[in-house]
């Protein structure tokens, strides 16, 4: 049984040893290095919850503590949106006090991606009455809503935990939503369902206190197909084969976007799916214990596993923590083609899943509701958010395929959308997030628009889709350096000399059998106005070059 919980004495490690100002708990260092260990400290940020209910929906947004606002608020998943009308130019020279609005980003973590038609209903519904009709499907399989006051939140922690939903460690330094397959259960070619797993570690850990200080956020990946970019996991649990064990699941751990990309190391470990929830519990403790916590910027546990090397990893892990061998287990396939679940598909019981495709995610409650309604009509009661903004209705008796894909159709969710369509995201973007630099979605869906009126006449020849992913600051939230076109936000110089909203492009980047991150080309920016022709150049001219088959990362 792991012992994760314990803190480890100060005494093991004499401090001539200790890395200087790294703030490892392990290592003794107790004291806040940083005003947001600080604020941790002074107090536990799951202790926002009473105060928000008792004090703050009574009192109105101003009567927020900031610390509560900046910070705490995060373990709720709740983050102060941008204020209308403040361009990206300004995002690093104002106070945080002045993007400020008094509305909220409010997102509800959905782990596997994992919904029932009512649960869908609920949230379409707190929508409709609380959020303005907005709903993101977020490429973590979340759901963000935007226009959140906070005298109705308590409200709506009624109605979504009435519903079996919740919001607790859905931002902040915590064990965030867990992605998992979006075909969890009914891929004929899964090598197991990762979806008890997942349930176990919800169950056991979340919103226990003890796991819910980590240096960083922390992101996990549970799946028997590799379709969740686990590579870019803090941990990931990729199902594989093992020749004498069976199927269960290959760790990996560091894997990450942002500043300093990295792609997950295997420990070579191989675990059976009831022990996925305590070798889960490890790896998250070595973090919590031994992950910096003097700068934000080195805090993630990449830069750990950086440091360490898996082997390391692997060694603590298993003598401080698990306090046995794990055993040595194969490396999963390599997928060709990442997938990305649109379309109609058979499951391995005969019936049908439908993958539909919103615009980066963009959908509203109505539409929610709508699509809710539908797959109900069509003989389901279960949806699935996918990691790549999109959405699934599992379970479709054949006879009822082509009916759900007119009504979806209708609802705006092309099931047979264009290349275009399927293969961009976009993150949230200047219209409510304060770091945004630029526009996203609004972007995307002109850029869409504009492909599919532009490149009708490939549009038929094209069995991969481009991926292009726009993110609206250097931050990865849309996996920009995962993209075949991966374009970060940033105030760029027109040919007239103003500065204007632009993106630095990335070129290249990939998972699976690409895995590895895009090219960042010197001097490679565009100004927003350009970007439409920049991708349409790029396509056209992969698609006139490409051998057969050729995928963009190779090209
Ligand atoms: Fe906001 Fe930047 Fe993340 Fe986009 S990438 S959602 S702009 S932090």
């Amino acid at each position: 049984m792991a012992s994760p919980t314990r803190e480890i004495s100060p005494a093991r490690a004499p401090r001539s040893k200790q890395r200087r100002g790294e703030g490892q708990w392990a290592l003794g260092y107790r004291e806040p290095l940083n005003p947001n260990e600080r604020a941790k400290k002074d107090d536990h940020p799951l202790n926002v919850r009473d105060r928000i209910e008792n004090i703050y929906a009574g009192g109105g947004f101003d009567s927020i503590d900031p610390g509560d606002l900046r910070g705490r608020f995060r373990w709720y998943g709740l983050y102060t949106q941008r204020k209308p009308g403040i361009d990206g130019g300004r995002t690093a020279t104002l106070e945080p006090e002045e993007l400020d609005d008094e509305y909220f980003m409010l997102r509800v973590r959905v782990d596997g991606g994992d919904l029932t038609t009512e649960q869908l209903t609920v949230i379409g519904e707190v929508s409709q009455t609380y959020a303005r009709d907005t709903a993101d499907i977020t490429d973590r399989q979340n759901v963000q809503y935007h226009w959140i006051r906070i005298e109705d939140m308590p409200t709506i922690w009624e109605k979504l935990e009435g519903a079996g939903l919740t919001t607790i460690s859905a931002c902040g330094d915590s064990p965030r939503v867990i992605l998992g397959s979006p075909l969890a259960g009914i891929a004929e070619d899964e090598v197991i369902d990762g979806t008890p797993a997942i349930d176990e570690i919800k169950r056991r850990y979340l919103g226990r206190p003890e796991y819910a200080n980590l240096p960083r956020k922390f992101k996990t990946a549970v799946s028997g197909l590799p379709d969740v970019a686990h590579e870019i996991h803090d941990v990931a649990f990729v199902g594989v084969q093992h020749p004498e064990h069976g199927p269960g699941f290959d760790v990996w751990v560091g894997g990450g976007l942002s500043t300093n990309p990295m792609i997950g190391q295997r420990l070579g470990a191989w675990v059976p799916r009831d022990e996925v929830p305590e070798v889960w519990e490890g790896v998250l403790a070595v973090f919590r214990d031994y992950g910096y916590r003097r700068l934000r910027s080195r805090a993630r546990i990449k830069f750990l596993v950086k440091d360490w090397g898996a082997e390391k990893f692997r060694e603590v892990l298993e003598s401080r923590y698990l306090r046995r061998r794990l055993i040595d287990g194969p490396a999963p396939e390599v997928p060709e083609v990442q997938r990305d679940h649109v379309g109609v598909h058979r499951q391995k019981d005969g019936r049908f899943y439908v993958g539909a495709a919103p615009i980066a995610g963009r959908v509203s409650g109505s539409l929610l509701i709508a699509t809710a309604k539908a797959a109900e009509r069509a003989g389901s009661n279960r949806v699935r958010l996918t990691p790549q903004q999109k959405l699934v209705v599992l379970d479709v008796p054949e006879a009822e395929v082509s009916g759900l894909q007119a009504e979806l159709a209708e609802l705006g969710l092309p099931t047979e959308p264009s290349p275009w369509r399927r293969g961009v995201m976009a993150c949230t973007g200047i219209e409510f997030c304060k770091l945004a630099i630029v526009e996203t979605k609004a972007r995307a869906a002109e850029l869409v628009a504009a492909l599919e009126e532009r490149l009708a006449a490939i549009q038929s020849d094209v069995d991969n889709p481009v991926r292009v992913h726009i993110n609206g600051c250097p931050n990865s939230c849309a996996r920009i350096q995962t993209a075949d076109i991966g374009l970060k936000g940033q105030i760029v110089t027109d040919a007239d000399g103003n500065q204007v909203e632009g993106f630095q492009v990335h070129l290249g980047g990939g998972l699976g059998l690409d895995a590895g991150f895009g090219r960042k080309l010197r001097g490679h920016k565009v100004t927003g106005d350009e970007l439409t022709g920049y991708v349409e150049r790029v396509v056209r001219r992969y698609h006139e070059q490409r051998t057969d088959g050729e995928r963009f990362a190779q090209w």
